[in-house]
């Protein structure tokens, strides 16, 4: 599926500790990464302007 959000969406992030896996917004659907906020599957590495930190 295409990722519809328009955030500057990169799909490999170098910076571990900003990548998808540590956003609120990342659920883990059965190993499948899943973005509320794109509303679509997302790599566990990527990252995106919506970046907010669970930390
Ligand atoms: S908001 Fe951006 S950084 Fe956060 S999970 Fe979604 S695509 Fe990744």
């Amino acid at each position: 599926m295409s990722h519809e959000i328009e955030a500057d969406f990169k799909d490999n992030w170098e910076t571990e500790a900003t990548q998808c896996l540590n956003c609120t917004s990342f659920e883990n659907h059965e190993g499948v990464g899943y973005c509320s906020e794109a509303k679509g599957d997302v790599p566990f590495t990527a990252h995106c302007d919506f970046f907010q930190s669970k930390e």
